[in-house]
């Protein structure tokens, strides 16, 4: 018995006046994701995001792995760590480590740029590299390189100190004064802590500008929490797995579930990803004996954030014809499979940033061969139309799995 998990990042999305009210899922061309549709023995809307929490694609995509957000998420830095192959005890925190520019305004620090200009990895680690003694000699921290402007920052034994403060996400402030949202309550030992690490990294950054000439001159924490405890899926459901994405958060959650993390070269996170790749490595992964993989697409989410029609559509398409085409013939080689197909929540194109609202899923089962006249497609219309709507989106994989009807 085979199963896969297929998400296409952000892919959900809300009707469009130039699309005649279509969504863009809607209006794309995907004959596999309709034939998926018409043939599912569930399909239906599913939440994704518990109700009052972000929609990040940490908490969607932790539901949809089988593990419900409310009880389990405790931030995007201990995914991260997970990812980054970074082992957390239970009184470590990890806390996200962006580079930032802040610009004097009128006397007031404002968040400028979240990303400092989004600077190359190689930069970013030669300027982390400089940092971290500045930082490390502070205390029991560890300063950790990742991708361009995320870093990590580890406090060892920081769990109690750290209880209560909160951290505000730099995405969320662009253009605003800092003065605010420094880390909250300033009297907690915690946030004073952070604070003063903060403050000497900025000393450092300016002193230091005209020699690393680049945009990044403080950086921000946010994301802390400690490892989540996820009861592996090989304990839950007795299957093996892996995880395949181009994003350090989806690899992370794969592994804290318990799944292999295979790396895709070429796979990117964008429109140029290596589509080919992944569903090579997927179908290998099941041929070697894996019972379940867990395929990932970022590039739709990455191009509703730019708000372009054109690009999600692309992204759309290609991820029909590129990876759910192929996987789906790649998976006739199995006797019995189970296919679940899903975007991890809405990118509203005309919004730019993630939405909670539920999702479309499809689950197929390869020995229920159903083909119903009354469902159009893959589509957020057409999955309301049924009636469906599982409230418990981490419940999903239990019916993948068939430990649920
Ligand atoms: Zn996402």
């Amino acid at each position: 018995m085979k199963y896969v998990i297929l998400v296409g990042d952000g892919m959900a999305d809300e009707p469009l006046e130039e699309l005649d009210r279509q969504t863009p899922l809607e209006h794309a061309h995907t004959p596999h994701m309709d034939a998926l549709a018409r043939r599912a023995a569930l399909m239906g809307l599913a939440r994704t995001v518990p109700e009052g929490m972000e929609p990040g694609s940490d908490v969607a995509n932790m539901a949809i792995l089988g593990y419900d957000p409310r009880e389990h998420f405790t931030g995007r830095a201990p995914i991260e760590a997970a990812a980054m192959g970074i082992e957390l005890g239970p009184d470590d925190v990890a806390i996200r480590c962006n580079l930032v520019t802040l610009e004097e305004q009128d006397g007031r620090l404002v968040m400028a740029d979240h990303s400092a200009g989004h600077l190359p990895t190689p930069e970013a680690h030669a300027l982390i590299a400089r940092l971290k003694p500045v930082l490390e000699r502070e205390g029991p921290f560890e300063l950790h390189p990742g991708v361009s402007y995320r870093n990590l920052l580890v406090w060892r034994g920081g769990f109690s100190a750290l209880r209560g403060v909160k951290l505000t996400p730099p995405h969320s402030i662009l253009g605003q004064p800092v003065d605010a949202y420094w880390p909250q309550p300033p009297e907690s030992e915690g946030a004073r802590t952070l604070l003063q690490l903060m403050q000497k990294a900025r000393r450092f950054l300016l002193s230091t500008q005209h020699e690393h000439n680049t945009q990044a001159n403080a950086i921000w924490l946010w994301g802390a929490g400690q490892k989540p405890k996820l009861i592996p899926l090989k304990a839950r459901f007795r299957v093996t797995g892996a995880v395949i994405s181009a994003v350090d958060l989806i690899k992370g959650l794969g592994a804290l579930a318990g799944l292999r993390v295979l790396n895709v070269p070429g796979a990117t996170g964008y429109l140029d990803t290596n589509y080919e790749g992944k569903v090579e490595h997927a179908l290998d992964a099941l041929k070697e004996g894996d019972d379940l993989v867990y395929v990932h697409v970022e590039a739709p989410d990455e191009v509703s954030h730019e708000g372009s029609l054109a690009k999600k559509r692309q992204a759309i398409e290609d991820f029909d014809a590129r990876v759910v085409g192929p996987l789906v013939e790649g998976l006739q080689r199995f006797e019995r499979w189970a296919l679940l197909l899903l975007p991890d929540h809405p990118t509203p194109l005309k919004k730019r940033v993630h939405t909670p609202d539920p999702v479309p899923f499809a689950l197929v089962r390869s020995w229920e061969a159903k083909e119903s006249s009354q469902v159009q497609g893959f589509s957020e219309r057409a999955a309301r139309k049924t009636g469906v709507v599982v409230e418990e989106g981490y419940t999903l994989i239990e019916r993948l799995l068939g430990a649920r009807a």
